[in-house]
């Protein structure tokens, strides 16, 4: 019987690379399902609609929370951003890990209705990497980058509300550390109640089958 997925928040500092391992992570392992957000910030250059996300407006998101179509939404900066339960639901059931790389305001939220799911804040490995890897290619304007850093200092307060701290050294490898957690959690009980329910009812019909034959102890 295929345990249940387990329900993955992907978190992180800007910069970090969190995009970068949840790609190595879907393409070089399966069992996977990436959710795809809602947001109504525009799209970026090379982003595509119903890729990287659902592209929409202010008026059709209020919408989708007045249908209690989101699993959870929060406000990042000034747009909205959203998780449609419908496709999480669904790929849990199939038995896929579901993968929301979001922040931490909807990590929490999520938490309070899936206490099982596991929170996972990616790490860059020292901050003077993360201060290269903000700069980028040096188009950042010195402001924008302290304007993230000062975003990652209050997004510092929260990492310990998260299960796992992953570093990322290297993409592949933080993404195949991730694996092996995830992998190795599937054995959680909470992961496997329908089986266990299942084999606890085959004991309990074979000992009212045999109640009053005294050979089996
Ligand atoms: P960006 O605009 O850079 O793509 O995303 C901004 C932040 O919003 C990132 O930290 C990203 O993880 C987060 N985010 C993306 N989708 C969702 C979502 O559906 N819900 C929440 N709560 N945060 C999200």
């Amino acid at each position: 019987m295929t345990p249940k997925g387990n329900l993955v928040i992907i978190s992180g500092f800007s910069g970090v690379g969190k995009g970068t391992v949840v790609h190595s992570l879907m393409s070089r392992h399966t069992g996977y399902a990436l959710s795809v957000s809602c947001t109504t910030r525009a799209p970026r250059p090379g982003e595509k609609d119903g890729a990287d996300y659902f592209y929409i407006t202010q008026k059709e998101f209020d919408s989708m929370i007045e249908r209690g179509e989101f699993l959870e939404y929060a406000r990042y900066v000034d747009h909205s951003y959203g998780t449609p339960g419908k496709y999480v639901k669904q790929k849990l059931e199939e038995g896929l890990d579901v993968i929301l790389e979001i922040e931490i305001q909807g990590a929490m939220k999520v938490r309070r209705q899936y206490p099982e799911a596991v929170l996972i804040f990616i790490m860059p490995p020292d901050f003077e990497t993360l201060k290269n890897r903000l700069a980028g290619r040096g188009s950042e304007t010195a402001d924008v980058i302290r304007a993230r850093l000062k975003r990652a200092a209050a997004e510092s307060e929260g990492i310990e509300q998260y299960d796992y701290i992953f570093i990322n050294d290297i993409a592949d490898d933080c993404a195949d550390r991730i694996h092996r957690l995830l992998r190795s959690l599937r054995s959680r009980t909470s992961s496997n109640r329908a089986f266990i329910e299942k084999i606890r009812n085959q004991i309990e019909e074979f000992r009212k089958e045999n109640a009053n034959d005294s050979s089996i102890i």
